[in-house]
């Protein structure tokens, strides 16, 4: 995937070219202190979303709904399917809403949305029920698979990773989402770990089962054999345009790593 991030200031404008994708921002929003959101391309004030002890300054698009990682990945997807004219399939995992109405309406895309739990999104239609561990589809049926925080949920990553595999097709691509803890060397699991509360304490919220650490990257690039596991870093947009999309966490107890893995 060839990078390219150019910047250019004009009378009242600041013209972005990421990743081949061109943006025009209006200097007026930064003036009036207002957050620019690449998903609803809005000029927004974004708000702080709290949980347990933490909270997250700038987070949350008030029109959208979208995060960080939503406004990041929005980028991601624009590169890599949301430009294309041809006909391909993705699979969705934990159908986010502002990210599901990006890609729904389009009508080359064969669009499957899925989650253990389809009740708990209600926005989707059609969202079927897929445990991730055991899918339900053929070998080699996807173009793209979506999965943003999902693998600190998931017991099993092997089983999650075989499937996932398995169902992508040769040069397929998963767009993989993980949080971590910054400065934490190890990613830290430990079986004895079973109350909510425990895991509130130990990885910050109580349906996750381990907490990833700066060895994320390593742990992945071991954990895909027959693929080629990619990071984006968050740094590669610079400061000025994460601190006006917000497309990086403020603060709060975890961040956010990117990958890209094609199968081989
Ligand atoms: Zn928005």
């Amino acid at each position: 995937m060839g990078f390219l991030f150019e910047k250019k200031y004009a009378a009242g404008k600041i013209k972005y070219k990421v990743l081949g994708i061109k943006l025009t921002l209006n200097d007026k929003g930064w003036k009036e202190r207002l957050s620019y959101c690449p998903v609803c391309r809005t000029y927004e004030k974004f708000r702080t979303i709290r949980y347990n002890d933490f909270h997250r300054d700038n987070a949350v698009c008030p029109k959208c709904g979208s995060l960080e990682r939503h406004r990041f990945l929005y980028f991601l997807y624009q590169v890599l399917f949301l430009n294309r004219k041809d006909r391909f399939s993705i699979l969705h995992m934990a159908p986010e809403e502002c990210l599901y109405r990006l890609i729904v309406n389009q009508d080359n895309i064969e669009y499957v949305p899925i989650d253990l739990n389809p009740e708990g999104f209600p926005y989707v239609e059609n969202c079927q029920k897929e445990d991730v561990r055991h899918l339900s589809f053929p070998d080699n049926s996807f173009d793209y698979v979506l999965s943003n925080q999902i693998m600190e949920h998931i017991d099993d990553e092997q089983a999650f990773i075989k499937e996932i595999l398995r169902v992508l097709k040769t040069d397929g691509i998963l767009i993989l989402n993980i949080p971590y803890k910054q400065g934490l060397e190890n990613t830290f699991e430990d079986k004895n770990i079973q109350t909510e509360e425990d895991r509130i304490k130990y990885y910050y919220q109580a349906d996750h089962v381990r907490l990833y650490g700066e060895d994320t990257e390593d742990r992945i690039k071991k954990l895909f054999p027959f693929a080629r596991v990619e990071r984006i870093s968050e740094d590669f947009f610079g400061k000025d345009m994460i601190e006006k999309m917000h497309l990086s966490r403020e603060s709060g107890a975890l961040g956010d790593m990117y990958f890209l893995v094609r199968k081989l």
